[in-house]
């Protein structure tokens, strides 16, 4: 059984603030400071050029991914990490093309995560005018999955309402139609578990800044399933991911199997301190995860179902169809969330009335949610929220 309590107490939270938003930006580890520090003392500062090799900084992107694939059920050497999400759905999307050059359509859902529709629509305008990205409702995916898709590029845990597809289900369909799969599991990794070698995923991305909590600007990672792997061309063809990058050839050869989908030199200090997050991981196992996380969501559910009429639940109520986060409708909603992190409560808001809030059980508790709930309950029907300074839009909602 993983111990949530140990597991907490490896991550530094400010006092007094109950923090609902790991699905944007997850905590700081505490080895993480030192950990960086040490890096940047003993191993840039002495080391230098020799770090490379002496403090084996070049084989971080597929250790690390190693150890994501671990939660993702991801084989050892299918994953690694490297550039930020967006560059690897255009990565994962352009080599999956390849696979299916007869057909030119993509086929994503509105619920999907609006940057990854602007990667693979710049994507499609290079490779030409009969290239399209056919976006259409959730509930449509499956019947829209025919012989004339070449990818299937999908986000399985939806970022606003946390609803969830069927993974499983979605690729047997997307393979019985010749259909190449793209998930992307930003809401997923660490979330919940995931199982891309028992799913026959194709290919996978997230990022590890979520749920994984490897800090602002961590960098992402990729899955391609080993029976691809050998075989699919990495469109960007970088020197890292070319069989022998110090041969310094100029012609571009992929390197065996993952590793042609790095591209350029890694983030170092960035992987120092997910290495620390990854730490963390090693204590927890995801089905506990993901019992416990149920666990808190229904009590979240309940509570504020029972406390603020005014809020009305957006995500599914059956916790078997929804990821690791609860959102709610409220036409206030940004400034309720302002006057709700005033108070301590971090979750997070999305355009146009969606409150959300992310349920992480490394680090949250029951005790927590109960008492977010009493902050929230009072905020709502006392309409603490209606204040002007609680309305001003910011930068970063
Ligand atoms: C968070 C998120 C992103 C963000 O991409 P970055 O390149 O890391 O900024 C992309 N796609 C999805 C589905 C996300 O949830």
């Amino acid at each position: 059984m993983t111990d949530f309590a140990a597991t907490k107490a490896q991550f530094f939270l400010p006092d007094g603030m109950i923090y609902l938003d790991g699905n944007s930006l997850g905590p700081l580890p505490k080895a993480a400071e030192a950990r960086v520090q040490d890096m940047m003392a003993q191993e840039w500062g002495q080391m230098l050029i020799t770090g490379w090799n002496k403090a084996g900084w070049m084989g971080q992107p597929s250790n690390l991914g190693d150890r994501i694939g671990r939660l993702i059920g991801a084989e050892p050497g299918t994953v690694v990490v490297g550039d930020t999400l967006s560059i690897k759905v255009y990565q994962a999307v352009a080599s999956a093309l390849e696979l299916r050059p007869q057909r030119k359509v993509v086929l994503s859902d509105s619920g999907n995560f609006p940057s990854d529709l602007y990667m693979a629509k710049g994507l499609l305008r290079s490779l030409g005018p009969d290239y399209v990205l056919r976006v259409v409702e959730p509930e449509d995916v499956a019947n829209n999955v025919t012989e004339e898709v070449a990818v299937l590029m999908l986000t399985e845990v939806d970022y606003r309402s946390g609803r969830m597809h069927d993974m499983k289900a979605l690729t047997e369909l997307a393979h019985a139609n010749g259909v190449v799969t793209v998930w992307d599991l930003a809401h997923s990794a660490g979330a919940i578990p995931v199982d891309l070698s028992g799913c026959n995923a194709d290919f996978a991305v997230g990022c590890t800044y979520k749920y994984l909590n490897g800090g602002p600007g961590a960098p992402a990672f990729i899955y391609v399933a080993p029976r691809l792997a050998q075989s699919v061309r990495p469109a960007l063809s970088g020197w890292l991911g070319h069989e022998s990058p110090f041969a310094f050839d100029l012609d571009y050869r992929p390197g065996a199997g993952i590793e042609r989908m790095r591209v350029g030199t890694p983030p170092v200090i960035q992987m120092a301190a997910l290495s620390s997050a990854m730490d963390i991981w090693d204590m927890a196992d995801m089905s506990d995860v993901r019992a416990k996380s149920i666990e808190l969501t229904e009590l979240f559910v309940e509570r504020v179902e029972a406390t603020c009429p005014d809020l009305k639940l957006a995500s599914p109520r059956d916790p078997a169809q929804r990821g690791s986060q609860v959102s709610f409708r409220f036409a206030e909603g940004y400034a309720a969330m302002q006057a709700l992190i005033a108070r301590g409560v971090i979750g997070d808001f999305r355009a146009p009335d969606i409150m959300r809030f992310g349920f992480t059980p490394l680090y949250i508790d029951a005790a927590d949610v109960e008492q977010a709930v009493v902050i929230l309950s009072d905020i709502m029907n006392n309409r603490l929220w209606d204040k002007p300074e609680f309305k001003i839009r910011q930068r970063v909602t």
